[in-house]
């Protein structure tokens, strides 16, 4: 299951694990089964005794799922990668890998809301204790690690507010004290960003995002080198059954075939339209890494070779009834949770709010967009006729 890291990446996405199949079959086969038989008693013992390596039973490996699993562990230079049933699947699997009671862990406060459930509400009932850092500094890190901390817990950047962490020097500290470091890539997707190169120990992703990019399953990848899969496998993935079925990992690999194209594009899309907010003058701010003027850009270009489609902008206005006529003005976003797919959406931050609630200033005004894969002019057009409506 090693990789070589040169692999170019149609290789990797059209044709490893591809050039074999039964029939001479361009596409792979669905192995659509829940168990695998033996001719022998001999071989359903040695299968037995060592699921992580053998066709037993399908909530442990699956040939479908494990070709588009190497294709995944390419992608992120990782010696191994696991499929599972959700991102969030993939985040729990990874964090409880590396904590027991009475340990530590420093995560990554804007990290995606449900992480910071599992933190916050689920790990603590545990007696497992965690500190927030904002990440943007190492020196942040540095203070918050205690003598039980056993786990750091990034998201670069994060999804909503995005902050970046620098991953290099994070995982050098990390490192350095025997610390494991887990990443939430699925911003980047490995097209623009590899954490393994920069030495952090376990990648996770959202598949439901750009990896399937076409808004049609739910998945979860978790990649790292042999020692820590295999731990995950046997301690973490059998137990617990957030088990991927063969179809959503062969929809997985056809989607990714088309990444190589659809990632420079998303890019393209948020870059342009992300200028052309930064000099609209009912918007505040933008944030997007790699526009110039954001904060972090110098770290964004030297961690990424790129972005993906997903920004946040401020509005500028007071108003929450400005928010809601600009978000219903759009006709081509479509108003909606999650990114990562072919078309455009759009997310104001005040609609997890009741109307009647107090909502932070910081949120008021919070818009997030993705840019799909539409013609730009399309998407510049709605956005501008959708702000024309705002405080008129
Ligand atoms: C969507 C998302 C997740 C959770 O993934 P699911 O597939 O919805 O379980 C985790 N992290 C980030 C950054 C996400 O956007």
């Amino acid at each position: 299951m090693h990789t070589d890291l040169k692999t170019p990446l149609t290789e990797i996405l059209l044709h490893q694990g591809e050039r074999d199949l039964p029939f001479h079959a361009v596409s792979p086969p669905i192995f659509q089964t829940s168990i695998f038989c033996f001719p022998s008693y001999e071989e359903f013992r040695d299968a037995l005794a060592d699921e992580d390596s053998h066709y037993l039973y399908t909530r442990g490996n699956n040939p479908t799922v494990n070709l588009c699993e190497e294709k995944l562990a390419s992608l992120e230079h990782a010696q191994r990668a696991k499929l599972v049933s959700s991102g969030v699947a993939a985040s729990s699997l990874a964090i409880l890998s590396t904590l027991k009671s009475g340990d530590h862990a420093v995560v990554v406060r804007d990290c995606y809301t449900w992480v910071q459930y599992f933190f916050n509400t689920y790990l603590a009932k545990f007696g497992i204790e965690h500190t927030y850092v904002d990440g943007t500094d190492i020196a942040e890190f540095e203070e918050a690690i205690r003598d039980n901390t056993r786990l750091i817990y990034l998201e670069s950047p994060t999804t909503l507010t995005f902050k970046l962490q620098p991953l290099k020097m994070v995982a050098d500290l990390a490192r350095s004290k025997g610390i494991t470091t887990v990443i939430d890539n699925t911003w980047a997707t490995p097209y623009f960003q590899n954490p393994i190169d920069a030495g952090i120990d376990l990648v996770i992703h959202s598949a439901s995002k750009y990896i399937g990019g076409n808004s049609d399953i739910i998945g979860g990848v978790i990649a790292g080198d042999d020692a820590h899969m295999k731990a995950i496998f046997e301690h973490q993935f059998l137990p617990l059954g957030p088990v991927p079925d063969p179809f959503q990992a062969w929809l997985i690999m056809r989607n990714l075939r088309t990444l190589h194209l659809r990632m420079p594009q998303h890019y393209q899309n948020a870059l342009k339209l992300a200028t052309m907010l930064e000099n609209h003058p009912k918007v505040e701010d933008v944030l997007y890494p790699l526009l110039p003027s954001f904060n972090q850009y110098e770290l964004a270009k030297e961690q990424m070779r790129g972005g993906s489609g997903l920004f946040s902008f401020h509005l500028k206005t007071d108003r929450l009834e400005d928010v809601k006529q600009f978000v219903n003005s759009l006709t081509l976003f479509k108003r909606a949770v999650s990114w990562g797919g072919y078309e455009s959406l759009v997310f104001p931050a005040a609609v997890k709010y009741a109307d009647t609630a107090p909502i932070p200033r910081d949120r008021l005004t919070l818009v997030r967009l993705h840019a799909g894969i539409e013609e730009f002019d399309l998407l510049q057009a709605d956005l501008n006729r959708a702000l024309d409506k705002v405080g008129v």
